[in-house]
C-alpha cells in the first residue's frame, strides 16, 4: 500500500496556494489520476518519488517510510526503486536507444522484450534526437520498465502516440504491469487518454 498525506505550498500564476492530497494507492494496481493543467498531478508525482519534498505530512509505501516530516525522514530517490515517465521524457542525449536501458539493466532478454513492446527494436543504435516525438515518448516509457520497478510512476505518458500505436502498447503494458506486480500511478489532464486503461481513478482538483 502507498500511503500518502502531504501538503505542499504551490507557486502558481495568481499566488502561493496549498495543494493537499491524501490518498491510499493499492499495490499491484493501476490508478489514473486526472485533474486540470495546474492542478498538482504532476507536483504530487515527483513529490512520491522523492525529486520534490513536501512541506508537511508523511509518505509511506508498504510499511516503509519514506518521508515524513515531522521526524526529518526523507528517502533519497535512489533507494525507493521507481520507474518514472517524465512528461519531457528527460532522455540522455548522447545515448543511443538500447543504451538507455543497458544503463538501467543488464538483463538483456528484459530488454528485448522491452523493445519489442515499443517497437523500436530497429532502432536499436539511433540516439533521441533522431527518433520521432512518439519514439522517444516510448522510449521513455521503456527505461522506466526497464529496471522492473515495483512502484510506477507515469506524467503524460501517451500524448505524442496516435490511437493506433497507443492502444497496442497500453495492451501490453498491462500484461507486463500484471508480470511485474507494480503499482502504477497514470497522470493524465486529459480522462479520454486513458480509456482502455483499467483501475482505479482519482481526481486532484
Ligand atoms: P499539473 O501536473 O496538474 O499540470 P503541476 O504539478 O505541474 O500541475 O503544477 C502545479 C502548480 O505548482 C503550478 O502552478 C506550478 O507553478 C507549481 N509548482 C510546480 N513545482 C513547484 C515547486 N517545486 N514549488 C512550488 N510550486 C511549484
Amino acid at each position: 500500500m502507498i500511503t500518502i498525506d502531504i501538503e505542499k505550498k504551490l507557486r502558481a500564476y495568481n499566488g502561493l496556494y496549498v495543494l493537499r492530497i491524501k490518498k491510499e494507492f493499492i499495490p499491484g494496481g493501476i490508478t489514473r489520476i486526472t485533474g486540470p493543467s495546474g492542478a498538482g498531478k504532476s507536483t504530487m508525482l515527483k513529490m512520491i518519488a522523492g525529486l520534490i519534498s513536501p512541506d508537511n505530512g508523511t509518505i509511506k509505501a508498504n510499511g516503509v517510510i519514506w518521508f515524513d516530516a515531522a521526524t526529518n525522514i526523507n528517502l533519497p530517490p535512489q533507494q525507493r526503486q521507481i520507474g518514472f515517465v517524465f512528461q519531457d521524457y528527460a532522455l540522455f542525449p548522447n545515448m543511443t536507444i538500447r543504451q538507455h536501458l543497458e544503463y538501467a539493466t543488464d538483463d538483456h532478454i528484459w530488454i528485448d522484450r522491452l523493445l519489442k513492446i515499443g517497437g523500436l527494436d530497429a532502432f536499436i543504435h539511433q540516439k533521441p534526437h533522431q527518433l520521432s516525438g512518439g519514439q522517444q515518448q516510448r522510449l521513455a516509457i521503456l527505461r522506466a520498465l526497464a529496471i522492473k520497478p515495483k512502484l510506477l510512476l507515469m506524467d503524460e505518458p501517451f500524448s505524442a502516440l496516435d490511437i493506433t500505436m497507443k492502444a497496442a502498447l497500453i495492451t501490453a503494458l498491462q500484461v507486463l504491469f500484471a508480470e511485474l506486480e507494480a503499482t502504477v500511478l497514470i497522470v493524465s489532464h486529459n480522462p479520454q487518454e486513458l480509456d482502455g486503461i483499467s483501475g482505479d481513478e482519482v481526481e486532484i482538483a
